[in-house]
């Protein structure tokens, strides 16, 4: 409907356009993003004394490629640093890379195809090292394509270079966190029954448990009544553990059993005596209405063991194999030990009937071995007493978008048992313990060095008790998350340079996703809490799960992934980066992304750089003439973006200020501004004055000008460069604009709404009546509100006698 307007062909009387290149293209990138790298633009500068934006940036695991999720999160990212530099901060973003646990190792044990303990220690640990050599730098390159500004681009110890969680830096603060945590009396060690996973080796926390429906059999067996010699039958999906049974339970309010109070059940096969009791556990409607209760059958039963205080009997050992409390099941798997005791109960006629069921079954977060139960001794970080002040903390975060808040808060409320912190495995972070060889007391080594105990001597030469000068050294590992939950105070230099982390403490902003709220958050806010007795972040930033077009989850299986690596070949960075603003719109609960998507955004970029060609014909004065009401007008539409920009991008919304720049641009800009002032900006015998020559012009460049500004946290490289065309400054360097008293204050008697409707029917009556859109129309009478703009209209629609009523 429109005229296409914004030409770049030479015109006559001198005005040819400043920017060379006919088009974006993605190649420009590549020699923008090197120069930023190579001339150090970003680093952090610990001498300014700017106030610190702090981004406590989640170290991706380096033995994967960059995956679509990581991709749209560091953008989003570089988003918020940039923008915080054009508003005056010195921005600590760092690059961190997560190289610690199960990850690593499973890699090295899928690699040489061994397992953990097949090989010695230090030899596994070399194992783990050889496969992280190996991954290769893809990680760097992805991020240095996308135009992410990280302060640094190599490793080091300075402020915002590049961390390892496995270095002996990062380390070193882990263990010096537990001595600290230790000497406040928050860790102790105990003997429990916990979550242990078969496939990882070793014992997790509840926070590591997921959920997943798996088939199975519900089987009904024979338990015998010792008083009466009554048969009473009990349905349960794990007859292997009737060997821990501890008590028979049916449901209070259940008559069919109510006779059966204070009586003793025998369990089949084992003859053990057990308690038959009422108690509200038991579902009247779930198999027979009689449940038998094992220790450690699942976390129920756990629960319930704690309440009734009953001594659990523990059969499945370390190991993962049915111990000397399984009797004839004794060093079978758990798998095994099940189809065994099934024969057993089948030869004895115990078994009654077995159904197929589906379990809800508590499986390992990362592996997706279902959890067994076992006593360990592990030591744990006290969390039971500080659930009150966890949720003091979680209603004082900022969170955004605010309904993520409650993830945290239903997951305080849940938490039943102390942070078991310890684990068994190699390619993590050692518990810098050593113990006397007599007397057995714990001996702690002093901070800020990096401690392998289970092969460092001890490097305290007497026992604090006893005096003896033997010690042996612990030689169990921390939970990844023990690690991780220190982000923030490593990136600040927590105990390393306390003026530093006075000064910019706490973190500004802490970006992760949904699925780690639990874990990653929760364990950071509370043992940094711990440590310094204040809440770590400002604001918490929760992204979105990407999901496929018709907004399916992305999988290997459903052959819907996508890969950003192909996104950077076939367009480059800023569609992508635009779609990224545009789609984040934190109100969603998913981030639809297809190539599709990704290139409609381009077609914005084009038109960009097609306006700025236009632009680019007519220079602006130095000072600021007087501006005509046209020119005044677009300036305020300006105005509002910049108010809208500033507010929303404070609040981590890219997507509100990205849709309406997108729309100004075509809708407002483009279509009608440019139409309405090219006549008077070429002023050539249009009988324009060199002043209104001269406020168009103004209008034009101070526009775009404003709006690359307000594009460069999301576009980088194409304002970058075009801006430099326009006024030889780095925009990056510029200040974020902000909102002009004057042009707010200007009165214009006419709404972008009246433009956009006059002009279009303007335009459309000569398009019904066949007529080219510069046709000459005889006479016309248009509402007096337009008077102001007059002379640019008549110029416009080529009105021969324009009258106003
Ligand atoms: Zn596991
Ligand atoms: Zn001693």
């Amino acid at each position: 409907m429109e005229p296409k307007n914004e030409g770049n062909k030479k015109k006559k009387g001198g005005h040819e356009s400043k920017i060379q290149e006919k088009r974006w293209d993605k190649e420009i990138e590549i020699p923008i993003a090197q120069k930023w790298k190579d001339k150090k633009l970003y680093a952090f500068n610990k001498k300014s004394k700017k106030p610190v934006f702090s981004i406590d940036t989640p170290p991706p695991y380096v033995n994967t490629p960059v995956h679509i999720g990581q991709a749209a999160t560091y953008v989003l990212m570089d988003m918020f640093a940039r923008f915080r530099r054009m508003t005056g901060h010195n921005v600590v973003f760092p690059m961190g890379l997560d190289r610690n646990g199960l990850p690593i190792e499973m890699a090295a044990e899928k690699k040489f195809g061994i397992k953990l303990g097949e090989v010695s220690r230090e030899k596994f640990i070399g194992m783990c090292k050889s496969v992280l050599e190996e991954s290769s730098s893809a990680t760097e390159e992805s991020f240095f394509r996308l135009g992410i500004s990280f302060n640094s681009w190599k490793r080091g110890n300075d402020v915002g270079d590049i961390y390892h969680t496995d270095s002996p830096e990062y380390r070193s603060l882990t263990q010096d966190s537990f001595i600290d945590l230790w000497n406040k009396g928050l860790i102790y060690e105990d003997n429990r029954i916990n979550n242990f996973c078969p496939g990882c080796g070793t014992t997790i926390a509840d926070a590591e448990v997921i959920y997943k429906d798996i088939p199975s059999k519900f089987n009904d067996i024979i338990f015998t009544v010792k008083e009466t010699g009554e048969k009473i039958i009990i349905g349960t999906t794990r007859p292997e553990l009737v060997c821990t049974c501890a008590m028979v339970i049916f449901n209070p309010k259940d008559d069919r059993y109510k006779s059966l109070e204070g009586k003793t059940a025998v369990t089949p096969i084992f003859g053990r005596e057990v308690p038959l009791k009422a108690h509200p556990f038991a579902e009247m409607d779930k198999g027979t209405g009689l449940m038998m209760m094992c220790s450690a059958g699942d976390l129920t039963d756990i629960r319930f063991f704690r309440e009734m205080k009953l001594e659990p009997v523990i059969a499945i050992g370390s190991n993962g194999l049915m111990n000397e409390h399984s009797g004839p099941l004794k060093g079978l798997t758990v798998r095994q030990a099940r189809g065994k005791m099934i024969e057993l109960l089948v030869e004895k006629k115990l078994l009654v009937k077995q159904k197929d069921t589906i379990h809800r079954t508590p499986v390992c977060e990362r592996s997706k071995d279902p959890i067994e139960f076992i006593s360990m001794k592990e030591f744990y970080l006290k969390q039971m007493e500080s659930k009150g002040k966890m949720l003091e903390l979680a209603k004082k975060l900022n969170f955004y978008s605010p309904k993520s808040r409650q993830i945290m808060i239903d997951w305080i409320n849940s938490v039943s048992i102390d942070w078991p912190i310890s684990r068994r495995r190699y390619y993590a972070t050692e518990i810098p313990l050593w113990y006397c060889e007599k007397c057995k007391e714990p001996v702690l080594p002093p901070k800020g060095k990096y401690y392998q105990p289970w092969k460092d001597a001890c490097p305290v030469d007497k026992c604090p008790k006893c005096g003896h000068n033997e010690m042996y050294g612990e030689d169990r590992v921390f939970d990844t998350w023990f690690d991780s939950s220190i982000s923030p105070l490593y990136i600040l230099k927590y105990s390393r340079d306390d003026e530093f982390f006075k000064r910019s403490s706490p973190c500004s902003v802490r970006p992760q996703g949904k699925e780690i709220i639990r874990t990653w958050l929760y364990y950071t806010v509370l043992k940094d809490y711990l440590l310094t007795g204040e809440l770590i972040f400002r604001d918490a930033w929760i992204n979105y799960h990407i999901v496929d077009d018709n907004g399916k989850k992305m999988s290997k299986s459903l052959g819907n992934i996508i890969d950003p690596q192909e996104i950077i070949k076939r367009y480059g960075a800023e569609p992508f980066r635009m779609w990224c603003a545009i789609e984040g719109n934190l109100e969603k609960t998913d981030f639809r992304c297809s190539f599709e998507r990704i290139e409609g955004t381009q077609k914005t970029l084009t038109k960009l750089w097609n306006v700025a060609r236009f632009v680019s014909m007519f220079p602006k004065t130095a000072k600021k003439p007087k501006l005509e009401p046209a020119d005044q007008w677009i300036l305020g539409e300006v105005d509002k973006l910049v108010r809208k920009a500033r507010k929303c991008y404070e609040k981590y919304d890219f997507h509100t200020p990205a849709t309406e720049i997108k729309h100004f641009i075509w809708e407002t800009f483009a279509s009608h501004y440019i139409e309405i002032v090219k006549t008077r900006a070429y002023n050539e015998n249009s009988g324009f004055s060199k002043q209104e020559q001269e406020s168009a012009c103004y209008a034009l460049n101070h526009s775009l000008e404003i709006i690359l500004q307000i594009l460069a946290p999301v576009n980088p490289f194409l304002t970058y460069r075009l801006y430099e065309e326009l006024t030889g400054k780095d925009i990056h360097f510029t200040e974020f604009p902000k909102p002009d008293k004057e042009i707010e204050n200007a009165k214009i008697p006419f709404s972008t709404e009246d433009i956009i409707e006059i002009n279009s029917n303007i335009w459309k009556e000569k398009k019904d009546k066949g007529e080219s859109l510069k046709s000459e129309i005889e006479k016309m009478e248009l509402p007096k509100k337009f008077s102001v703009i007059g002379d640019d209209l008549k110029r416009m629609h080529n009105i021969r006698k324009l009258t106003f009523k």
